[in-house]
């Protein structure tokens, strides 16, 4: 079942994955560059090709400070409500606008013949701790110590550059890149690469 998924990247390394999904959201994105770059952090940035078709210039600086990106669809569709046709024009749509190897199904939710076709020529990149950020009834601190708690060598954490995440994005992020430097692990973006099967 979804065997060739990414859940966590290798533990290995004393590494960190922070991702983002849903922009390029004007001011979120910015102010998340600009927080990765007080810690020395670098990204990964799961965008929605619309919003790059939108904001080309955002998507650009994501691209210049060395982070890296992934294909989230071009519309953002639920795998599960979605046929197997729509779905994949919906990312090859999207390809046009992010060229990268990698692919987060928005909601996480695709069903298997989409996986089937996708995994080819795409990494899926899913997620060992998802904050919730988006969920306008999350507790600041209850996100800040899920993350301290569950945070591991490889850990792929998801947060939102998006207008609805941003209340407690702003919150919570400071903290969560500030306890993953003290734990000592470096914080980096995922290789742009497709896993080999
Ligand atoms: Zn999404």
């Amino acid at each position: 079942m979804f065997s060739r998924s990414m859940w966590q990247a290798s533990p290995d390394d004393s590494s960190v994955y922070f991702t983002f999904d849903d922009g390029p959201t004007p001011e979120v994105t910015e102010w998340v560059l600009q927080q990765l770059d007080n810690y020395n952090a670098k990204g990964t940035f799961f965008c929605i090709g619309s919003n790059v078709e939108m904001h080309p210039t955002i998507y650009d600086s994501i691209l210049s400070q060395n982070h890296s990106v992934g294909n989230h669809s071009y519309n953002h569709l639920n795998g599960w409500k979605t046929d197997g046709d729509t779905y994949v024009r919906d990312i090859q749509r999207a390809e046009q606008l992010i060229q990268s190897p990698l692919f987060r199904p928005p909601y996480g939710k695709c069903n298997f013949g989409q996986y089937k076709t996708l995994s080819s020529k795409y990494t899926l990149v899913m997620w060992s701790i998802l904050t919730g950020d988006w969920r306008q009834d999350s507790s600041p601190q209850e996100i800040i110590d899920k993350v301290d708690k569950f945070m591991l060598p490889g850990s792929i954490i998801v947060f939102h550059d998006s207008v609805k995440a941003f209340p407690i994005l702003k919150q919570v992020l400071r903290d969560c890149l500030a306890i993953a430097q003290a734990k000592g692990y470096n914080m980096r973006a995922l290789p742009m690469t497709k896993e080999n099967d």
